[in-house]
């Protein structure tokens, strides 16, 4: 467990810790020119900022590699897979203001953590990255278990335009398990919904999101029906592969099989993109998808353009994708699970023959790979 036994007033002094310092993901850095190297195929026009606190999270998500049980010192730890270095605040808001005069930056996203200053100081890190970069759109991926509304006014006026919020379990008893009271955590599923619908009200459609990960658990139809639910309110549905992080509770649990997730990336793609309706789709008892009979030409189409099977994640000011997480769920050298990028005639033959939907399609003349 990461713990200190300083006290929250002189933890300032003795730790590097928000508002002040901030942790950032690696391609960001390399982005910002304060890492050497480069991301392979693809740019990061996404700046990742993660909060930093001594104990690290104090939730304790089972599959998370923050979560306070999970051993090492908070500062050892990783998040989605990735090391993040630590800088201090002003100096990356003075960069993203750099980089913003040279070409547009797509978007600034600040992660909150469990602790209890992260709220006042979730407003203070948006203020001045705000400040110092005023177009620069930003998103503040909050801890719901922190907020009530007036923290969601506050943050909006700090220059927060889009809200997401880490829900990442699909269903009420999943998250229990995972995230809440059964996992020694403080999150409630309540709760969080109540954050999410007063940011849908406060932010506006499709400016709140909310974070899923698959392979937590859930069976096909947990994940499709919570797509299918935020898609009628207008809350975007961002899919993130679970990868297991080492040393956490969820360290031996297998991903998803990759044609699971292909599947999912893509009928998630078709009820958002060509209105998909649920009766499209059959599920055995288990809950697992058995059958997809869409309409015929826009599904495959949509299946050829290979959109459906990029990353998920807030636009930039042109309201094209930006936060496109490279590495965030596979490995360098692994096979992509979301592509940071629209995958080529070469990488989408590869995305057909894993996805096997022929196993699947219902509409005889209209073979898939
Ligand atoms: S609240 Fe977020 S950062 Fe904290 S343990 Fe849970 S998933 Fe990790
Ligand atoms: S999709 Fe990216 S930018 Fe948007 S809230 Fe999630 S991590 Fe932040």
């Amino acid at each position: 467990m990461a713990t200190t036994g300083i006290p929250t007033k002189l933890q300032e002094q003795h730790y590097q810790i928000s508002p002040d310092y901030v942790r950032i993901s690696v391609a960001a850095a390399i982005e910002l020119g304060l890492a050497p190297g480069r991301i392979n195929g693809c740019s990061c026009n996404c700046i990742n900022l993660l909060q930093n606190y001594p104990q690290g999270c104090a939730a304790n998500c089972s599959y998370c590699g923050l979560a306070r049980e999970r051993p090492g010192l908070a500062e050892e730890n990783s998040f989605i897979r990735v090391d993040w270095p630590l800088y201090e605040t002003d100096l990356i808001a003075e960069k993203i203001a750099q980089k913003e005069a040279e070409s547009s930056v797509g978007r600034v996203c600040i992660a909150q953590v469990q602790d209890h200053r992260a709220t006042r100081d979730l407003i203070d890190m948006a203020d001045r990255v705000h400040k110092a970069a005023p177009e620069v759109p930003i998103s503040g991926l909050v801890t719901a278990t922190l907020l009530d509304e007036d923290d969601l006014h506050e943050i909006k006026q700090a220059g927060v335009d889009i809200i997401g919020v880490g829900l990442d379990a699909v269903s009420e008893d999943l998250f229990l398990r995972t995230r809440g009271k059964l996992a020694k955590g403080p999150h409630r599923w309540d709760q969080h919904w109540e954050i999410v619908r007063a940011a849908r009200r406060i932010y506006g459609p499709m400016k709140v999101n909310c974070h899923l990960i698959v392979g937590l658990g859930e069976t096909d139809k947990e994940m499709f029906d919570m797509i299918f639910q935020l898609k009628s309110e207008q809350i975007a549905g961002y899919l993130f592969s679970f990868n297991p992080e080492p040393g956490t509770e969820m360290q031996d649990v297998p991903r998803a099989p990759l044609e699971r997730w292909r599947r999912i990336q893509y009928v998630k793609y078709l009820i958002e993109n060509c209105d998909l309706p649920p009766d499209a789709l059959e599920f055995n008892d288990a809950g697992d998808l058995i059958r997809l009979a869409p309409e015929t030409n826009s599904a495959k189409l949509a299946f050829d353009s290979g959109l459906a099977f990029m990353t998920n994640g807030c636009p930039d000011r042109e309201g094209v994708m930006a936060c496109n997480r490279p590495y965030g769920s596979y490995r360098p050298g692994e096979e992509y699970r979301d592509y940071p990028f629209l995958p080529d005639s070469q990488e989408r033959e590869v995305i057909a023959s894993q996805t096997k939907l022929n196993e699947i399609w219902d509409i005889a003349e209209q073979q898939i790979s």
